[in-house]
């Protein structure tokens, strides 16, 4: 008997969806899912063995399922006078986001989004009922203001997304826009800074304008930086009434004793980690650079990751690419591809294969 989906009473509204899926591929250089290329350093590969040892002893209780202790480091990390009261930490900023949207979407709401953005934000939207408005970004992957405010005149968004730095284009976003954005906005504006750490020199950060924004969120990650992406750690910052509204959409218990003692310790190692974010920024510097040089076009970027183009057959590109043996990712406007900025070892490689592929 053949038994599908189509066979199972799933929620019409997610009939034909289909799920992320960047392919994990057993490849050498992996450059599609803008990781951190760094493995922990020994020392801080002992120190998170040495403190899941010791939370091991205690995994017959349920965990803090405040983690204060977490979120006290998290403030202490951000600075801009936030405590632990303006902060919440869950299972990677994907459930940061989804925490946002059952608190502040849900059937009946919309959230907005200025496309093209990262694929997970209509996702998690339709996931929790949301609907789902999508503003187009203009030529250059900006944000065009006037357009924003006459899509929230129009829709009335409960909640509004803004990427900064954007993924998958690397673009980052003013403060005045979303300054604009935010006081047009008549729900939430959740400002997603998972790369934040990537960003260039003069590049603000939305924790600045928190204090006298309330409805301001802004979610960060410790999956890039940090990272960290296996351990699952995402966090925001905002209003202490907006940690209040997401208590009553948290799983209890929802971030486990093994994953609060791991980022607490990796922030112990906050200066290390940063050291080799600053390696990673020069490297996509120099990437951005050679791939002008090379004529490919380039969006600046501030993130850990560099968007190109243009190509006529971008899936041929990134198939060749991965015949020989680097993955980098389909996805984008039509006729570009992103890679991730990975060792510099890894980008020697990348860059002479690019040119073998294209042919320049
Ligand atoms: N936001 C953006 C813009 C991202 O690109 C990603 C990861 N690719 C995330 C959030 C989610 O990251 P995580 O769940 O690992 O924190």
């Amino acid at each position: 008997m053949s038994f599908t989906l189509n066979d199972l009473p799933l929620r019409d509204d997610l009939r034909g969806r289909s799920p992320y899926g960047a392919p994990q591929l057993d490849v050498p250089v992996v450059l599609n899912t803008n990781e951190n290329p760094h493995a922990p350093s020994p020392a801080l590969a002992k120190a998170l063995a040495d403190a899941v040892a010791g939370a091991a002893l205690g995994l017959n209780r349920y965990p803090d399922r405040d983690a204060i202790r977490l979120r006290e480091g998290l403030a202490a990390y951000l600075g801009h006078g936030l405590t632990s009261a303006g902060i919440w930490a869950a299972n990677g900023s994907n459930e940061i986001l989804q925490q946002l949207l059952q608190a502040f979407g849900g059937p009946g709401r919309t959230a907005m989004g200025f496309e093209p953005s990262y694929s997970m934000h209509p996702i998690i939207s339709r996931g929790t009922g949301t609907g789902w408005v999508s503003v187009p970004r203009d030529v250059d992957f900006r944000v065009d203001v006037d357009a924003a405010l006459a899509a929230i005149a129009e829709h009335a968004p409960s909640v509004i997304f803004l990427t900064s730095p954007n993924n998958p284009t690397g673009t980052a976003l003013e403060t005045d826009a979303i300054e604009r954005i935010a006081q047009a906005a008549p729900g939430v504006v959740v400002v997603d800074e998972a790369y934040a750490e990537f960003r260039r020199e003069g590049t603000p950060s939305a924790l600045t304008l928190l204090a006298e924004n309330p409805r301001i969120i802004v979610s960060r990650t410790m999956s890039k930086a940090f990272a960290l992406a296996g351990a699952r750690v995402g966090y925001l910052a905002a209003h202490p009434a907006v940690v209040d509204a997401l208590q009553l959409v948290r799983l209890p218990y929802h971030l486990s004793a093994v994953t609060q003692t791991v980022a607490v310790t990796a922030l112990e190692y906050a200066d290390e980690l940063l050291g080799a974010v600053a390696d990673l920024r020069a490297e996509r510097d120099a990437l951005v650079a050679w791939l002008r040089e090379h004529d490919f076009r380039v969006a600046d970027s501030d993130a850990n990751f560099v968007l190109f183009g243009e190509f006529e057959d971008r899936s041929r590109v990134w198939r060749d690419m991965l015949d020989r043996q680097v993955l980098i990712r389909e996805v984008g406007p039509p006729g570009w591809l992103r890679v991730t900025v990975g060792t510099s070892e890894e980008m020697a490689v990348f860059r002479e294969t690019l040119l073998r592929v294209t042919g320049r």
